[in-house]
């Protein structure tokens, strides 16, 4: 039996898909990113078959998506980032939670949390190396690093690392991950030679796993690639590297019927049929995550012959014309899926978006059932 609409997940894809990046990254540690419900596709069973493959970290960004991971079962090592003072500091320290510090500010929040729970906050300190966002700059490690040496001393704090996020790691070739590792490993150093030892660095995202080997260093902390998506740019195509995208995304048209030729489709007109055709509505919308900018560009495969979205996409549907093809009211088309498999790329789906492939997986919406396949 068919669904309505689903997106398809196979864990058994996640699974290989880690394996494959921890090959590219053999003396690593392999962090899978399950941050925005795993990329839209699911945090809990995507976090299980992430450690099945061999992900002996995970990563959130959200301390309550490190809290819903802990709470599943999970065992493993967990590190969330992003975190605000008021945030469930004790509740991750108390449930083994790594987490990060970017400033004087949280650090003391973490040291609060751990002394009135008494146990100690394990804490990785970020490092803005040039991203410009999250980390704390480099003038400023000094100082921050002084609070955790004092909490480190009362066993408040156990500094498990030093790390840093790229400006451009999509484009591996840029000067600017010259520079960030220049600044992370004086950082390091610094850090180093305060007396904190077993340090652990780490500085890769996807890109960085994929196409460039130095910057592995103790741990990489892959997100997108996880999905078997590419991060885009000079990175080329995730199947280069023996990435499967994990995600389908599907669909029953809910009506087929015949139009004559100069019939406008959907709101606006935007489009009207040149011939006597056949149209079919599909039943995702942008309130389910399909981008309204899409409308006249968007592919969708039905019968294994490839279609565009036909006018404007609306909030709960949109149409295809699909000519004269032998297709009717109940049959499936897929928006993306594998290419290997003749279904389209997600990547088709971002340009047809003026966007990327990760915004297209995390909006998916909380009415597209996510339908597990391979569970084990
Ligand atoms: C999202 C994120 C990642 C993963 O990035 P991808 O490009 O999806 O691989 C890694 N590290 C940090 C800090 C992140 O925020």
């Amino acid at each position: 039996m068919s669904n309505l609409r689903g997106a398809y997940v196979d864990l058994a894809v996640i699974r290989e898909n880690v394996k494959v990046l921890h090959d590219l990254a053999k003396n690593s540690e392999v962090m899978a990113v399950v941050k925005a419900d795993a990329y839209g596709h699911g945090l809990i069973p995507v976090a299980k078959a992430a450690r099945q493959g061999g992900a002996s970290w995970l990563g959130t960004a959200l301390l309550e998506e490190a809290i819903l991971l802990r709470k599943s079962g999970d065992k493993g090592r967990i590190l969330t980032w992003l975190g605000y003072p008021q945030d469930k500091w004790q509740e991750c320290i108390d449930l083994d939670i790594d987490v990060s510090v970017s400033s004087i500010d949280i650090a003391s929040e973490v040291i609060a949390a751990a002394k009135k729970i008494g146990k100690t906050a394990k804490v990785h300190i970020k490092v803005d190396t040039g991203l410009g966002r999250n980390g704390v700059m480099p003038q400023d490690l000094a100082d921050l690093t002084k609070v955790l040496e004092e909490a480190t001393a009362i066993g408040l704090v156990e500094v498990i690392a030093v790390w840093t996020h790229f400006a451009l790691a999509d484009a591996p070739s840029s000067p600017t991950i010259v520079k960030q590792l220049e600044v992370l490993d004086e950082s390091f150093k610094f850090v180093q030679s305060r007396g904190f030892k077993n340090l652990m660095k780490h500085a890769a995202n996807s890109a960085a796993t994929l196409t460039a080997p130095h910057t592995h260093f103790d741990l990489v902390r892959p997100g997108i690639a996880v999905y078997g998506i590419t991060p885009g740019g000079e990175v080329g195509k995730a199947s280069q590297y023996g990435l499967a995208p994990a995600m389908s995304l599907k669909a029953t048209a809910t009506l087929v019927k015949e139009v004559p030729a100069g019939h406008g489709i959907s709101y606006g007109a935007e489009y009207v049929t040149t011939t006597d055709t056949k149209i079919a509505l599909i039943p995702l919308g942008y309130a389910d995550g399909i981008p309204r900018i899409a409308g006249n560009k968007g592919p969708v495969v039905a019968q294994g012959k490839k279609f565009k979205v036909a006018g404007r996409v609306c909030m709960d549907q949109f149409v295809i014309d699909i000519g004269q093809l032998d297709f009717s009211t109940g049959d499936e088309v897929v928006l993306f899926g594998d290419p290997a498999k003749n279904e389209p790329d997600v990547e088709e789906w971002a340009q047809a978006s003026q966007s990327i492939g990760y915004e297209i997986v995390t909006r998916l919406g909380p009415r597209v059932p996510r339908i597990y396949l391979n569970e084990i």
